[in-house]
């Protein structure tokens, strides 16, 4: 999963493929490409990422009540050199 974070206003966004999203502020933004996997941002974005696997087994956890350090999942920042997710200007 990828995602914007926006340096000014703290928001966490997830992208989208049929729009581009933005943070409340509105100084960063992004998108997935049509292909579903690779994806843009701009502005003052940081791109994020997260996998999605792991979410779901967080979910998984929460749901069977395994406690807290069952339930977290690894988000990232990805290096400004990621051939999937490329800064825009
Ligand atoms: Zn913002």
């Amino acid at each position: 999963m990828k995602l914007i974070l926006c340096p000014d206003c703290g928001d966490l966004v997830t992208l989208r493929v049929r729009s581009v999203r933005f943070c409340e502020c509105g100084a960063s933004s992004g998108q997935y490409e049509a292909n579903g996997h690779d994806a843009w941002y701009a502005g003052k974005a940081i791109p994020v990422g997260a996998l999605n696997g792991d979410i779901r087994r967080a979910i998984e956890d929460r749901k069977l009540g395994l406690g807290e350090e069952h339930g977290n999942f690894k988000a990232f920042i990805f290096s400004p050199a990621a051939l999937h997710y490329q800064r825009r200007a």
